[in-house]
This record gives C-alpha cells, structure tokens and sequence, in this order.
C-alpha cells in the first residue's frame, strides 16, 4: 500500500491501522466499458454496414429489459431472434463478477419478495425454483432469503440493529417516527402506490405529491428531525442514486408505500408472509444469468447497436462487433429497444416524440460500486453484529454501505470475502466527470478512508479493491417525472410502449430502477411483438 495512502486514512485508523504493516493493495477499474458507450455520442464516425443479416427481431441491449423480453419471445415459440450488447457479458446493471475466487455483484444485489402486481417475475420466480406453493402457501427458497442479522447501523461509535436511527434517540424522533410512519399508511390508503408503478391509478393525491420535491413537502409537513430526514434520504439515495433535494415526494413516499411502509423501531416486518428479501453472493447477476442461458449464440455480447432506422417493410439495425471491427445490417420485421432512453433517443433515426420527450425528461445519476477483497475477518466495534447491510451513519460522499458476499454462506468458518461498497455520489455533470476522470487511487483511498471510520484495521486486511463506475446508471424519479409517464403513457400498464415496429423496454420508462420495473418492461414489450 502506499505512503500517500495510508496518510490519507482518518487519525483513528491510522492509529489502529499501525499496528501491523498494511499490504500492497491491487486492483483497478472494471465492469463498463465507457469508451464503448462514449463512442456512441459522434454516430457519424462510425461506419458503413459491410455485411447483411436477416432475423424476425432484434433485442437491442442485454439488461434485465433486454433479458426479459427475450425470454418473453421464447415463451411465445419466437426463436428467430438476436439479442444485441455492448458489454463483453450480459445483465447491464444486474451482472455479476467475482474477487479472488469470491461471487459479488458488480451493480444491483437484491430483490424484494414480489407482491401480486409483479405477477410476472413471481412467474420468473417460479420457474427459477424459487417461489412454490406448499400447502396453499407460497415459499420463497430459503437459501436466498437475506439470513439474519439483515441490517446494522453504525451511529454514534457503535453498531446498531436496523438502518432507522435509533440508540440514544429522544422522544421528538421518536414522535417523528411515528408521525412519518401513520402518515405514510393514511397515503396509501388514499391511493396505491404498487409496483410497477404503472399498476396504480395516478390520483390527485399521487400528482400533488409528485409536483414537488420530497425536500418540501417534508418541510411543508413539519418533517425536521436530523435523524428522521437522514434515513429518508439515505432510503432514497439507496433506491434512486438521489436524495431528497432531488426526488420527488412522490418518490420518497413510493419507496415505503409500495412495499412495507415504514416501521417504527422494534415492529417487524418478517411476521408478513410476503415480507423478506432474495439475493445471492453475486447479487441479481444469479437472475441476468439464469435469464441469459438459454439464448446460446442469439446472444451477441461485444455488439454495439449503432443505428435503428424503422423502414416500410421492416426494421434496419447496424451493429458493431468490438471483436473484429465488422458493422452487420441486420433486417428485422421488429426491433424491442431495451436500452437507456438516453442513448435509444440517439440510435434510432428519426426518434418518435414519445421517446424525444421523455429522454428529455430524464436524469441520471451516477454509481460507484466497489468490491473489496479481505483476507479475514475485520475488527469490530461494539454493538451489532456484523450484517449483510452494513451502513454508516452521516458517511459524507454519497456513501451507502456495504453488503458482505459471503453473508448467505452457511460455512461458518471465518475466512475470506469480498466486500460491495456502494456509493451514489450525487448527480451534477462535475460529479459524472470526476467518476471518470479520478484514476482508481484516488477511488481507492477515498472508499478505504469511509471504511476505515467502523474498521480501523481494513488497510490490514485489505489485498485488492475492483471498482465499476457507472456514468448514467439510473433514472432520478425527480418531480414531474411520474405525470409525464402516467399522462402521456396510459397503455404502459398493460401493453407496454410502442411506436410502429418499434417496442421500447428499459427500467428508464418507469421513471426509477428496480428490477421489478426493468423486468416488467421488458416481458410486456416480448409479448407485444
Ligand atoms: C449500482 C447499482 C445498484 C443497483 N441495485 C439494485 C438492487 O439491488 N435491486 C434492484 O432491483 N435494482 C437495483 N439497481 C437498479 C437496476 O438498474 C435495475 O434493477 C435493472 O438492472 C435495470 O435493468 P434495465 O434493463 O432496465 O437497464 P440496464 O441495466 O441499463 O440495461 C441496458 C443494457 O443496454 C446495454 N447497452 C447500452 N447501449 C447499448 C448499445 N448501443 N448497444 C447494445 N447494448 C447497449 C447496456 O450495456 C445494458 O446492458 C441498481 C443499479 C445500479 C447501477
């Protein structure tokens, strides 16, 4: 490890971290290439198609979406089909990848037990073994059900149990909680808020909430607990890579509503049978992989798409083979654009104003997700023990915690594993640039430096440190973004987005990212063909 480094750690974990002589730590950039993606912004350098190929439907990008709605097209008999990626992997934000042996996701790591309105990934779900019904009831596999103890928290010097701010806390929180917590259940009692999104009617009280930030319509609402608003925006930062000065109430509020609302110290929620949460040491990448299998060589990862162009009879597609440079037209009776509308809005020739429209309305927020190899176990403080989730309190930088690969793990013997640190750092075009242009020690030190506040001895322990940074990794639902959808897309729903030959899935058309979303998107758009 380097001097510069090591100085760089805070005075607490310099002390401790002195005891015994760090090791060299390797590692460096993984996960996206953004050269591919930034290519794509000067579509006029790249060039002419020197090959032609036909197929009934090209699948343009491998997300979750993209996935989805190849599977879709199976489950309808529709073999003649490719799936086009710009990654060398499929699963976009949902791959997984490993450290030193070790499983850990590169991006998104859980999902919550699916309520009825995501009927299709309960059916997923099902089909993949993990949901079944035994006796009239339905069980989700133990083995990928988050274990016990879930979440910790560390505050004011010692771990707590649970993320909601509790040691030490006075009665005013404590009734802000509460208040919080009743006035979220009066609002979806008023209104659904389900997920997808898409599944509820839009109310009044829906619109009023997404007209404004979460920001004042807490204020407005007499919100002002330190505590109670950092949860919220952590809560919000967690889900949507923004916080609360960003997301509209809307959002802040769907974020308890759709799911389990919001529990006051000490109410479990594991007494609610459709409660409780899957992952897996690779995160969903166990889901985009099980999806990907069974596409074989329909599967075209290293293709860029570079052109959509909808003609009378049918649709062309130029892509890219990263492999041998070859641009490929391929004839499609149909294309399903499961891509960032971000980029859709540039390859497809003569957008519709569908998507112009909504592409405008967007914006993204950047993630950096760091995966950190440790050769034993770290040192503790007191209090909790340690979790799957493991977050500090008041951490500066937009950091989120940690999850642990080797959480689900039923040997309890102590040993190796990976670390996933997740950091949402805010989402003005200085901060994606800086994601970008750091170099890796620079990322490194600042991840060791959050970390080193609960595990002085991490400089010890640690031996390499991988880091994907994702530019444009997630819709922000900010305020207008749900009226936008709901107003103009009432088919969302039920039939998915169209516009001619042309079928658009990506989690971007609901406003957020959840896998519940991307998913749905897609399967709707395989069924749509
Ligand atoms: C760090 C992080 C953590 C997350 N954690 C969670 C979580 O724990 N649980 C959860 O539910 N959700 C999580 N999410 C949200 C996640 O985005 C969604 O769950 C879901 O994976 C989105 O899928 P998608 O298909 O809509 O989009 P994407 O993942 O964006 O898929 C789009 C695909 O298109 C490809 N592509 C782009 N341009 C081109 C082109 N020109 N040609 C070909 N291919 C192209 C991309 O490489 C990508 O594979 C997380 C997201 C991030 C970034």
């Amino acid at each position: 490890m380097q001097r510069r480094t090591f100085l760089g750690l805070p005075g607490a974990a310099l002390a401790l971290a002195g005891c015994e002589r760090p090791q060299a730590i390797t590692g460096g950039f993984t996960g996206i290439n953004d050269r591919r993606g930034h290519a794509l912004r000067d579509l006029r350098q790249s060039p002419e198609p020197t090959v032609t190929r036909r197929t009934q439907i090209v699948v343009a990008g491998a997300g979750v979406a993209g996935l989805a709605a190849a599977r879709a097209l199976r489950l309808r008999g529709m073999e003649d089909f490719v799936v086009m990626e710009l990654e060398d992997g499929a699963g976009g934000n949902a791959r997984g990848g490993q450290v030193g042996g070790i499983a850990c996701p590169l991006g998104a790591h859980y999902l919550p037990v699916p309520g009825d309105d995501a009927h299709e990934v309960q059916a997923l779900l099902e089909e993949l073994g993990l949901r079944q019904r035994i006796a009239g009831r339905w069980h989700y596999a133990e083995q990928h059900l988050v274990h016990s103890p879930q979440e910790r928290l560390f505050f004011h010097g010692t771990w707590q149990d649970g993320l909601l701010p509790v040691d030490g806390v006075g009665p005013a929180t404590l009734e802000q909680y509460r208040r919080f917590s009743k006035r979220v259940h009066a609002l979806s009692q008023a209104g659904r808020f389900t997920i997808p999104a898409s599944r509820a009617n839009f109310t009044a009280e829906h619109a009023a909430l997404d007209a404004q930030t979460a920001d004042q319509w807490l204020r407005s609402e007499g919100f002002d607990d330190p505590q109670l608003l950092w949860y919220l925006d952590y809560s919000c930062r967690d889900d949507y890579g923004a916080g609360l000065e960003m997301v509209s109430a809307w959002a802040c509020v769907h974020y308890f509503a759709s799911r389990h609302g919001f529990h006051m110290p000490g109410e479990h929620e594991e007494a609610d049978e459709d409660a409780g949460t899957l992952t897996w040491p690779e995160g969903n990448g166990w889901l985009t992989k099980r999806l990907a299998a069974p596409l074989g060589d329909r599967l075209r990862t290293g293709h860029s798409v570079l052109r959509i162009a909808e003609e009378k009879h049918g649709v062309a597609v130029d892509t890219l083979d990263h492999n041998d440079g070859t641009v490929t037209r391929w004839q499609a009776e149909q294309c399903i654009i499961a891509l960032p509308l971000f980029i859709a809005a540039r390859v497809v020739q003569s957008p519709p104003a569908l998507l112009v429209e909504t592409a405008k309305r967007l914006a993204y927020a950047p993630w950096l997700v760091a995966n950190l190899h440790i050769s034993s176990p770290l040192q503790d403080h007191e209090g909790a023990a340690p979790s799957w989730d493991n977050v500090v309190y008041g951490e500066t930088g937009g950091g989120l915690g940690y999850v642990d690969a080797r959480h689900q793990s039923l040997d309890p013997t102590p040993g190796p594993t990976v670390l996933t640190y997740y950091r949402a750092p805010g989402y003005t075009p200085e901060v994606r640039q800086d994601l970008l242009r750091q170099p890796w020690p620079h990322w490194r030190d600042a991840v060791m430096s959050a970390l080193s506040v609960p595990h002085p001895d991490l400089a010890e322990r640690l031996t390499r440190m991988d880091i994907t940074r994702y530019g444009h990794a997630m819709a922000i639902p900010t305020p207008g973004t749900q009226q936008h959808l709901h107003g103009k897309l009432r088919e969302l729903g039920s039939t998915g987005v169209r516009s001619g030959r042309l079928h658009f899935a990506h989690a971007d058309w609901s406003g957020y990212s959840i896998f519940e979303e991307a998913f749905t998107r897609g399967h709707l758009a395989g069924l749509a063909v």
